[in-house]
């Protein structure tokens, strides 16, 4: 007997007395958790409690893939949401939760599919859990990369389930396990093949009725987990140690879930779950969760975009694509294209060259395998799709040819010239160049409309960023291409039209710039590097500079300071240093030294090369360090935008978290700067006008700020 299904969720009979409760929300491709489903919920609960002839409830998803992406964020996102209303959400999802965990008899829920958040949360209410063996079983808490902690109960049964020191781990890092992993912790009972899920389960509750061990593992999650006094301290130390090494003191999500295990996990099920509660609501509708979740909106929406406005546009199937110069970019590109399973043909001008990339390659792959991200059989498929060559001619079958040779413009536009007597006429060709106008290059090439940049960012393993440069001529079919490949690639590509510095360069080097400029005015390199890690940046402006290489920074400086020379202030310490032969971290010294492979230490050396070209001893407070750091980045941001360099706000966003790291918890550089009030940016900006048009708000700020928007309408 079944009942039709209203909405979400079906609930069937199967023949033993076994029920059986589908979630398959209607019309989208995960399952969510929000107030609707809730009220299905409710019902088929009452359904289920005032049954007297169950034995079992299975609970399962149809999708496949799928079992529940999480709560419904848009509910917890809600810009007007009170603590009140928090509570109440929280308070429902409790209820109905607790009441699935005293249904009077076994309860299985089969996992085969992203189990995530408030679907694990619920899925540990049940008492076993079963993996199946789809490739998309996906076991975890995320809640602490919104800025949330779980908060229908997960941070109260993990620890009951797995125990406190795993569940920390995971809660506090928001990370997933696979089917395997769930099954080693006890998260699961089991591992199955898929399409045994429902015999299983229909077994395990007939072994646990037998048994009665479906009673002990309830007992075991309404109990405090038992540990001694030493044992609580020991653990939850040695825990907030290492968070707080980790979030630097600016994420405060993940010491609230370790305080909620800490406070609640020795205490029984109910009041722990009352200690969870306290802990969560504060963090909703908090500035660092609420741009937390925009970040994960904005990476939707990202994943989503086609790179081009018109839906109608088809890009042609990418079969196999060419990488030109096996240096660092060229190889580390090939790389990822093989590692995706795109076969890949590299070509650089000599034999010895290509060893070099294939090297390279080999030595990423390598540590991959070893760090348990890549299987030796995927290592082999991978380096199998590989080919490399030094003929050109050998490029006549290829879909996308990427271009990475050394950065001068004439030998790129010669070899372009050489390139196409092959190429065919539909292939696209690409340029990875990080300075050179694509709009400009497009003039050498036969077919402009087929030509654009695709500039992955060093090192390619590691950077998810792909700016997909969109010259003068270059055509819808040619873009969405190449932001088609980029995806395919694993890489979260953004469209930007071709100016200097590209997006994320030219904010990029007014940081730089004007780091140069405060160092010479007498600004200590440590204080203004501290000043940016304090901000959230990964790295300060000094460090960053030796890391990427003086002489690229000069080169690229260059670029963009001759572009927008308006706002570009003029130092001359880079020239120093790289005239001295100091190039950074390569070199062994830069701004600071890194003597015996340190990873940078003082360097007496460099007051002499600032007395040169220093203009100054003023010490700059850190107020002054982060206003200056980051203001010309976001007049320049505004510029972008206002020129259409960009589509929108969010590729700038983006673009700046993840192609420098700026910090995830500001939301990114505009949405930081809505924050504040563009009211109070100009304020800010005003102070420093008088060192130059960098700190001169542009007409976008001063309309946004008249009308009280911001960046974010
Ligand atoms: P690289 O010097 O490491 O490698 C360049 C390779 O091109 C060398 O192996 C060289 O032998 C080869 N080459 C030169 N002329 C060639 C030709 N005519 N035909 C075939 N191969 C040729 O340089 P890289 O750092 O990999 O930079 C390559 C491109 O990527 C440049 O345009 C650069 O601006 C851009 N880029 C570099 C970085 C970076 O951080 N290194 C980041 C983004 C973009």
């Amino acid at each position: 007997m079944s009942k039709p299904a209203i909405g979400a969720l079906q609930l069937d009979f199967l023949p033993d007395g076994v029920a059986r409760l589908t979630f398959d929300q209607p019309g989208s491709k995960a399952n969510t958790l929000g107030q609707v489903v809730f009220a299905e919920l409710e019902n088929a609960l009452k359904n289920l409690e005032s049954r007297k002839d169950l034995r079992g409830l299975i609970f399962g998803s149809a999708k496949p893939g799928m079992f529940i992406a999480g709560a419904d964020l848009k509910e917890l996102a809600s810009p007007n949401i009170t603590a009140e209303q928090t509570r109440q959400l929280v308070q429902r999802g409790l209820d109905i939760f607790g009441r699935f965990e005293n249904l009077p008899y076994p309860t299985v829920v089969l996992i085969d599919g992203a189990c995530m958040g408030g679907g694990l949360e619920l899925a540990l209410t049940f008492d076993y859990r079963l993996a199946g063996s789809h490739p998309k079983v996906e076991i975890g808490l995320p809640e602490v990369k919104i800025g949330l902690i779980p908060g229908w109960g997960g941070t109260q049964r993990l620890s009951r389930v797995i125990g406190p020191a795993p569940a920390i781990e995971l809660i506090c890092a928001g990370d997933s396990v696979n089917a395997q992993k769930s099954r080693e912790l006890g998260l699961c009972w089991d591992a199955v093949p898929s399409d045994q899920l429902e015999t299983e389960a229909v077994r395990l509750i007939s072994w646990s009725r037998e048994s009665g061990d479906w009673k002990l593992q309830r007992l075991r999650k309404r109990q405090p987990v038992g540990l001694s006094d030493d044992q609580l301290s020991f653990a939850f130390r040695v825990a907030r140690g290492a968070v707080e090494a980790k979030t630097k003191g600016q994420f405060p999500a993940p010491l609230a879930a370790l305080d909620a295990i800490a406070k609640g996990c020795n205490l029984p099920l109910k009041d722990g779950l009352r200690i969870e509660t306290e802990r969560f609501v504060p963090l909703v509708g908090s500035p660092i969760s609420r741009n937390l979740i925009a970040l994960f909106f904005m990476t939707q929406q990202l994943q989503k975009d086609t790179g081009v406005a018109d839906t109608k546009i088809q890009p042609r199937s990418v079969q196999q694509v060419g990488v030109i110069g096996a240096g660092i970019m060229g190889a580390s590109i090939a790389g990822a294209h093989i590692r995706r399973g795109v076969p890949t043909l590299l070509l650089d001008v000599s034999r010895e060259a290509l060893d070099k990339g294939l090297a390279a390659i080999t030595k990423v792959h390598a540590g991959r395998v070893e760090a348990g991200k890549l299987g030796q059989a995927d290592l082999l498929k991978a380096m199998s799709l590989l080919t490399t060559t030094t003929n050109l001619a050998l490029m006549a079958d290829r879909d996308v040819v990427i271009e990475a040779v050394v950065e001068n413009e004439q030998l790129k536009k010669d070899l372009y010239g050489e390139l196409q007597k092959h190429l065919h006429a539909d292939a696209i060709l690409a340029s990875n160049t990080s300075t050179i106008s694509i709009s400009r290059m497009a003039e050498s090439v036969k077919n402009p409309a087929n030509f654009a940049g695709m500039h992955f960012f060093n090192p390619v393993d590691r950077m998810q960023l792909v700016e997909v440069i969109r010259g003068d001529k270059t055509n819808d079919v040619t873009v969405a291409m190449l932001v088609a490949l980029a995806k395919r690639i694993g890489k979260s590509p953004i469209v930007v039209r071709d100016c200097p510095g590209f997006l994320v360069n030219r904010i990029l080097f007014q940081y730089l710039n004007e780091a140069m400029v405060m160092l010479e005015e007498g600004a200590d390199a440590r204080a203004l590097d501290k000043a940016a890690t304090t901000f959230g940046m990964p790295m300060g402006p000094i460090t960053l500079s030796d890391v990427v290489g003086l002489d690229t920074c000069l080169y690229a400086g260059q670029v963009v300071n001759t572009a927008f020379a308006e706002r570009a202030a003029s130092t001359g310490i880079l020239d120093e240093l790289v005239e001295a032969g100091r190039m950074g971290q390569k070199s062994g010294a830069g701004f600071y030294s890194y003597a015996k492979g340190s990873r940078g230490v003082d360097d007496p050396a460099l007051k002499a090369f600032l007395d040169r070209c220093g203009k100054g001893q003023r010490t700059h407070s850190q107020e002054e360090i982060t206003d200056r750091l980051f203001l010309p980045m976001l007049v320049e941001a505004s510029l972008v935008l206002a020129e259409g360099i960009v589509r929108e706000p969010a590729d700038v966003d983006m673009g700046l978290i993840l192609g420098i790291g700026f910090p995830t918890f500001r939301g990114g550089l505009l949405r930081w700067a809505d924050a504040i009030g563009l009211d109070k940016v100009l304020a800010s900006l005003a102070k420093y006008e008088r060192l130059g048009p960098r700190f001169r708000p542009t007409e976008q700020m001063r309309r946004f700020a008249a009308e009280k928007k911001g960046f974010y309408q």
